[in-house]
This record gives C-alpha cells, sequence and structure tokens, in this order.
C-alpha cells in the first residue's frame, strides 16, 4: 500500500508516518520549502527516511500543478490530507490564510484526484470547531454546524465539500471530526504543550511564570498517537464517511494544568478569581501561574464535547488517555525529553 500525506512535518503526519510504515506501507509526503534550516519538525522523520521507508516531495499547499505532478508520480493508494493553519485562535488574526489553505486547498485537492485514472480514498482532517457553540451535546456526525472561528468557518466548508465530492463523483471522501488531541510534538503556541514544557522547567528547578488566557475554558482533550489510529481506521473502513473522532470526556483548564503539577510533584494552590487568578506553590510560596486576558479568545467554543459511538461501532476504535491523565502523560513525555535533551543535539 501506498499512502500520500500532506502536513507530514506536524504533529498527526509524524505519528501517522510511523503508524503507517509499522504497517508496511511506502510512505509519502509533502512539504513545503521553508527558508529555516532548522529541521527540527522532521527529526521523528529522519529515521524513517533513512530507511527509505519514507519519501518527500516539495510542495507548498498552493503550489496546484506541482501537487498534480506528485500525485501523478506517486499514484497513492490513500490520501492523508492534514495540512493547513491548524491554529483556531490565530485564525482570527490570519483569517485569509487560514480559509485559502483549509478550505481553498481542499478543493483544489479533490479536483486532483477527481481527474486521477484511480483516485485515492481520501482522508480529510475536519475538526470539532465546525460546532463551535453547539446547541447540543455531546455532538455527534449529525449535530449542526455553528462555527465560532474563521478556523472552523473554513473547515466546515470542507467538510461540506468532502461530502459533495463522495455524492456527486462517487469519490472514496471520509471526513474525520476530530476533537483536540495532543502530544509533546504540538507546538509551544499551543496550550497544552505550552502547560506540560512549563511545568516540566518549574520541575527542573528554573524560575518560570506560566501565563494562560481563560482557566475556565473546557475541551475535550484527547492523546495524538491514538487519534491518528482512528485516523487509519477511517481510511480502511468500507464505506466512506464523517466520523467523530473524540474522548467524550470535557476538562477544565485549570483541571489541566492541576493534573500536570500533581504529575510533577509540584503543590499548587490557586487563588483569586476571573483575570486574577494565580497559582502559587505550597512549599515556597512562589508565584507558578497567572492569568493573562491577552491569551482569552475573542469568542471561546463552550461545551465542545463528542460522541464518538459511531467510530467505536464501525471502526472499533476507542481512545484511553483523557484529560487529566493525558496532563500527568505530557508532563512525564516533557519531563523525559529534557533529559534525553543532549542525547539528541
Ligand atoms: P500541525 O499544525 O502540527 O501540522 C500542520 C501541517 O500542515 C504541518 O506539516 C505544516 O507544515 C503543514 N502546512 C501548513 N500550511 C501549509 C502550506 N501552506 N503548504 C504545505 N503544508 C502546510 O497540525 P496537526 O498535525 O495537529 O493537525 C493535522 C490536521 O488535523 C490539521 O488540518 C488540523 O487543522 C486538523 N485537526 C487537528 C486537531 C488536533 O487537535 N491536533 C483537531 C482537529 C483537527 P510546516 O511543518 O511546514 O509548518
Amino acid at each position: 500500500m501506498k499512502a500520500l500525506i500532506s502536513g507530514i512535518t506536524g504533529q498527526d503526519g509524524s505519528y501517522l508516518s510511523e503508524l503507517l510504515v509499522a504497517k508496511g506501507y511506502e510512505v509519502h509526503g509533502l512539504v513545503r520549502r521553508t527558508s529555516l534550516t532548522d529541521v527540527s519538525r522532521l527529526r521523528h522523520l529522519e529515521r524513517l527516511m533513512q530507511g527509505q521507508k519514507v519519501t518527500l516531495h516539495t510542495a507548498d499547499l498552493s503550489e496546484n500543478e506541482a501537487i498534480r505532478r506528485i500525485f501523478e508520480e506517486v499514484a497513492p493508494d490513500e490520501f492523508y490530507h492534514l495540512a493547513g493553519q491548524s491554529h483556531v485562535g490565530l485564525s482570527f488574526k490570519i483569517p485569509e490564510s487560514t480559509l485559502t489553505e483549509v478550505a481553498g486547498s481542499t478543493l483544489t485537492l479533490l479536483e486532483i484526484c477527481r481527474d486521477l485514472p484511480n483516485p485515492p480514498r481520501f482522508y480529510h482532517a475536519g475538526s470539532s470547531e465546525i460546532f463551535g457553540n453547539p446547541l447540543d451535546f455531546p455532538q455527534n456526525e449529525d449535530s449542526a454546524f455553528r462555527p465560532a472561528s474563521p478556523y472552523g468557518c473554513a473547515k466546515a466548508f470542507a467538510v461540506n465539500l468532502c461530502c459533495v465530492y463522495r455524492e456527486a463523483y462517487g469519490l472514496f471522501v471520509s471526513s474525520g471530526i476530530a476533537y483536540n488531541h495532543e502530544s509533546i510534538r504540538r507546538t509551544s503556541n499551543f496550550v497544552t504543550k505550552k502547560v506540560a514544557t512549563s511545568v516540566a522547567c518549574i520541575a527542573a528547578g528554573e524560575e518560570h511564570v506560566l501565563e494562560l488566557g481563560n482557566l475556565n475554558t473546557r475541551r475535550d482533550w484527547g492523546y495524538a498517537p491514538e487519534f491518528v489510529e482512528g485516523i487509519w481506521r477511517i481510511l480502511r473502513h468500507r464505506e466512506a464517511g464523517e466520523f467523530v473522532l473524540a474522548t467524550g470526556i470535557l476538562t477544565s483548564l485549570r483541571d489541566f494544568v492541576s493534573g500536570a503539577v500533581a504529575a510533577a510533584g509540584i503543590p499548587v494552590e490557586f487563588r483569586g478569581s476571573g483575570t486574577e487568578e494565580v497559582g502559587v506553590d505550597t512549599r515556597s510560596g512562589a508565584l507558578l501561574l497567572r492569568v493573562n486576558p491577552a491569551f482569552f479568545r475573542p469568542v471561546d467554543p463552550c461545551n465542545l464535547v463528542g460522541d464518538a459511538s459511531k467510530a467505536e461501532r464501525e471502526l472499533g476504535w476507542r481512545p484511553t488517555v483523557t484529560g487529566i491523565d493525558l496532563a500527568a502523560k505530557l508532563v512525564l513525555d516533557e519531563i523525559a525529553a529534557r533529559h534525553l535533551q543532549p542525547m539528541i543535539a
């Protein structure tokens, strides 16, 4: 089996390529050219590339003809479309490129696949952000789309478009409607990564104050390696469609932080409320955390929690790492990675 992955350098792309190589796939990935010589995001793929299990092809999502040629050359059995601006908060600051990358490029890729003599099975990385501020919860594949961000609007368009191409042209196109899934491979502008790295710093005795936005915000957080297993199962399923991938458990950011500090053995007490809330080390009295209104979202989704019973019933997929356990896992992974740092460098 041959797979082509857009966004292979991202969190999900990296875990997915490892999973597919382990399953005997020949894996190809699209990477965009960068002027940076720092290839740290490719580090986890280097071993696979050296073993010639993964081949990288250079193309930005805007390079329609280059991408068309790569599809013709590789002739993949499966295509995983994961690339694009993936940060919800950032989409308020750069809405145009978010829309172009997330919505526009999905259209282009579907058009390219439609023209191929043997179109690959097509996975589209949809998002729970299409539900935005939902009327009902938990949400499932039939819940109304009520996006609350430019990113959510773009993903809603792309999920609908995938449905149209499946029905109009008979293509095997599926969308995973994934809720947040995290790992130490997240970039530092995601809150779970920020919490995990900050707590690891504090545990190592470094002076550090963690600044966060709304601590009452709640998310359905899962573990990325389990989610890419679900993504793979979606494309192996006999029938294409939409699948919610979620843990079904809502955790507040405050509880997530509590789980993280507890795992690192740091006793923290929260004091004050709202924008005045702080977290203090009860042994030393040191300030460890403060709320910074600059990190509040213009609109913060509430009650975004998924019902993944279709994925469990039809794909046999069920996540096991959730909320506070996830916080503990990320911190312990971060602490272990810090110890390994000198060996990598
Ligand atoms: P990441 O942000 O970690 O990875 C995004 C990938 O897209 C990177 O490889 C990035 O390349 C690539 N990319 C971005 N813009 C372009 C472009 N213009 N041309 C080519 N490549 C580009 O995201 P995740 O791995 O976490 O997520 C994968 C997908 O799943 C995304 O579409 C995301 O929106 C979606 N999703 C993720 C969720 C999550 O919790 N992780 C939840 C729901 C949906 P580079 O390395 O060069 O930046």
